[in-house]
């Protein structure tokens, strides 16, 4: 240790431009060995580590890395993942420059900092290639038999936080697959991650031993009779239905019907209900082909960047594929479409839908569906939208008809995600909810 007064930082080398440009992968190489023990040695080992002190999880930073730098890596890898559920992400994304880095002493003394941030990236990745990761089991089996109906994100972790803690769970789910409405939200262009959400989530399941019974919509009788200690009711939502003249118009879809049936969509389309989902099927609709998320040249065309570096700021004109066909996005509510969408990705959402010419309408009044297309008012002035489908996107209603039957039968029922409230319900809130009421049984 203490090798800072010889030994300058290094940092891993850096990919060279011309392939960082063509693809979305890191930046910087990982370490080798040797590097990597030759920079946890410039630590200083301070009595009053700074570098933990301003880490937001208490990281116990100067021990880990005095294992690395002996080469007791496996030991370095499970100290540094004892506080900290996702070393390989903090090692690569972490403000480290403000916390520990910013803030270790011999950063301060003028010597460079350690280079903790690679240095955990380091261990964490080699834990992984040499299959050191093993799933936490539980300090003791609990003997309360748990069940969980719906396999959405929220009952999901659920299923995995209770099954951890040493539960016997049973995680029943209607359809033949685990992820809920996260089959929908993976089709949207630019969410293909909710794909490896729903394998994580798979992962975990069997790595705890939740007992998964998929294709079962399990009734409140079944339940009653398997006496359960605890029913947690994650059954997510139902559309909201809206009342208008030709709303069972064989050109009336749901979005589930477009998402999940996939049901054939028309040439020109409007698509009724401006929220997060309304956006998210707009954008589904527009597009064609691979989704621009997953092909860099697609995606730097479509936003009009310039990999070359010939136009002032890297900008060049934005390219976009035409749409895949004509889109209407309507809200009854007045001002601006999208106004509710998360502040840091609603313009995104909406620029994106702009460059493929879908046309935003608010202060929309609907009078009826016909073979015309659907007729209504625009800010009090009449029009008729000649499309070939309407799909509804009408918001989502709490699917809790289980509740009252169990309570009825005095079992103990908690609901969570969506079953508990469906307004402005996202997967973070779902999820969330699911870990407390876990971490409580
Ligand atoms: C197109 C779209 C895009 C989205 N994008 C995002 C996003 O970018 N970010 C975000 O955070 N959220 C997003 N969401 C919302 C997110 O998917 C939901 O908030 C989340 O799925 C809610 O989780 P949940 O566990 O409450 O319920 P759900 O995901 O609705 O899951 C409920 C599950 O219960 C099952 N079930 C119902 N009744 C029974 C029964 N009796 N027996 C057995 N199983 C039953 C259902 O089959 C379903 O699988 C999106 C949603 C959609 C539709
Ligand atoms: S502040 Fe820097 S030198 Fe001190 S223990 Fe932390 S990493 Fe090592």
């Amino acid at each position: 240790m203490l090798q800072f007064v010889e030994t300058g930082r290094g940092m891993p080398g850096k990919r060279g431009a011309e392939d960082r440009r063509r693809d979305f992968d890191e930046i910087y190489r990982g370490y080798a060995r040797e590097k990597a023990e030759e920079q946890a040695g410039r630590c200083s080992q301070c009595g009053v580590p700074y570098c933990q002190s301003h880490c937001p999880l208490h990281n116990n930073i100067p021990d880990w890395l005095m294992l690395t730098a002996e080469g007791r890596l496996r030991e370095a890898y499970e100290l540094s993942q004892a506080t900290n559920t996702f070393p390989e992400i903090c090692g690569r994304i972490c403000p480290q420059d403000r916390l520990c880095e910013g803030n270790c002493v011999i950063e301060q003394s003028g010597h460079g900092t350690v280079t903790i941030g690679a240095i955990e990236k380091y261990i964490t990745d080699m834990a992984h290639d040499e299959g050191w990761i093993v799933p936490p089991s539980p300090a003791r089996e609990r003997p309360e038999h748990v069940a969980i109906i719906g396999a959405g994100p929220g009952g999901l972790a659920c299923a995995t936080i209770a099954a951890e803690r040493g539960h016997e769970v049973d995680l029943y789910e209607a359809s033949s697959e685990i992820g809920g409405q996260f089959n929908m939200a993976k089709k949207i262009p630019g969410k293909e991650e909710f794909y490896e959400t729903i394998r994580y989530f798979k992962k975990q399941i069997e790595l705890h031993h939740v007992n998964l019974l998929l294709g079962k919509r399990v009734t409140a009788e079944e339940l009653i009779s398997q006496k359960y200690d605890e029913v947690i009711i994650a059954t997510g939502v139902r559309p909201r239905e809206i009342d208008l003249p030709g709303i069972n118009h064989p050109k009336v879809l749901s979005y589930i019907d477009v998402l999940r049936h996939e049901k054939p969509v028309g040439n020109s389309v409007a698509v009724i209900g401006a929220g997060g989902i309304g956006f998210d099927v707009s954008e589904f609709l527009v597009h064609q082909g691979i989704s621009p998320s997953l092909k860099v040249d697609v995606f730097m065309e479509e936003w009009g960047i310039d990999q070359d570096y010939d136009n002032r700021g890297g900008l060049t004109t934005p390219e976009p594929e035409p749409p895949a066909r004509e889109v209407f996005l309507l809200q009854r509510r007045s001002g601006k479409p999208g106004a509710g969408l998360g502040k840091t990705t609603g313009w995104i959402h909406r620029s994106s839908l702009r460059m493929k010419d879908v046309k935003m309408l608010s202060n929309c009044s609907y009078e009826k569906i016909d073979d015309e297309g659907l007729h209504l008012t625009v800010g009090g002035a009449y029009q008729v939208l000649p499309v070939d489908n309407v799909v509804i996107c009408a918001g989502q209603l709490p699917l809790k008809e289980l509740e009252q039957p169990l309570l009825d039968s005095g079992v103990k029922v908690h609901l969570i995600g969506g079953a508990a409230e469906a307004r402005e319900l996202d997967a973070k809130r779902a999820i969330e909810q699911a870990a407390r009421l876990a971490a409580g049984l």
